[in-house]
């Protein structure tokens, strides 16, 4: 998957930005300990979050982060991945579409006009999107941010041209294997950490609080079976409907079960508004 081709001596790294918070860079800039080293095994050439000083491409590895929400980005992704040997997109807004691309379940034209005094200066899609919905990308770090030890490991991976070691099954592995009491099962918390990809280390059901998605759906994902069990134990559909639109609200299967909910929720209502009678044989 990775190429292993050499600029400068050493391979050379490229941090982009698109639409994003700046956490998961800002994942690399807190490596702290491990970053003298990282800096010795590569040349940082483009990462304008750290330093003014650029090297001209092309580039041995580019981390991308966040999403494509412009005509302009489209462009620019394309210009990247043309300068980019290895491109590995960072974090959900890249993965997935990040939190902006709630967006998508709505109307951007109505969005800009209640947010900005002056929406036509803005030049906006009606759809945020994943890097690769536009460009091929090499490998897909997920996360909302990003986990700095997987951050390391795809980095290494990339730098000596192997496959890097990311789990892609769920949350629950990572709390057996901690020790975690399942706060589904002992309290009855919500919890997404059935359907979640690991990586996060099973952070929120640490600390007796249910999985957020935070690293979107793990390899084999059973959302409707998930959904079932928390409308039966009482969850409105309203609920199920929005625990799955956060982070990772647009990736397939979380898309695809959000929007089974929010049909189920217009039957109701349209059941409601209908006077008892009307529509019987
Ligand atoms: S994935 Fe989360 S932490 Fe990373 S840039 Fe997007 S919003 Fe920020
Ligand atoms: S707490 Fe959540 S992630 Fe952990 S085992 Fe229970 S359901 Fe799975």
């Amino acid at each position: 998957m990775y190429t292993t081709a050499r600029t400068h001596g050493k391979p050379t790294l490229a941090v982009w930005k698109f639409a994003s918070c700046d956490g998961c860079q800002l994942t690399l800039l807190n490596c702290e300990d491990e970053l003298m080293a990282l800096a010795d095994a590569v040349t940082i050439a483009y990462f304008p979050e750290a330093s003014r000083s650029v090297i001209d491409g092309p580039y041995d590895v580019s981390l991308v982060e966040g999403s494509v929400t412009s005509p302009e980005e489209i462009e620019r992704i394309g210009e990247i991945r043309e300068i980019s040997r290895t491109l590995i997109t960072i974090g959900a807004c890249a993965t997935s579409g990040g939190i902006q691309a709630l967006r998508n379940f709505g109307d951007v034209a109505e969005f800009r006009s209640v947010v900005y005094a002056h929406p036509e200066y803005l030049s906006t899609l009606a759809r945020a999107t994943p890097i690769s919905a536009h460009v091929s990308v090499d490998f897909e770090l997920r996360g909302c941010p990003i986990d700095k030890n997987q951050l390391l490991e795809v980095l290494a991976a990339a730098i000596q041209g192997r496959k890097p070691r990311i789990p892609t099954y769920s949350v629950c592995v990572e709390c057996k294997r901690r020790g975690v009491v399942c706060v589904a099962v002992a309290d009855g918390t919500p919890c997404l950490g059935p359907v979640t990809q690991a990586g996060c280390g099973a952070l929120c059901p640490t600390y007796a609080r249910g999985c957020y998605g935070c690293f979107g759906p793990q390899d084999t994902p059973n959302t409707s079976s998930l959904a079932d069990r928390l409308l039966a134990v009482g969850m409105a559909h309203k609920d199920v409907m929005r625990i799955y639109r956060t982070f990772n609200a647009a990736s397939e299967p979380f898309r695809r079960e959000s929007e089974r909910q929010e049909r189920s929720l217009m039957e109701m209502s349209v059941k409601a508004a209908t006077p008892q009678g009307e529509g019987a044989p």
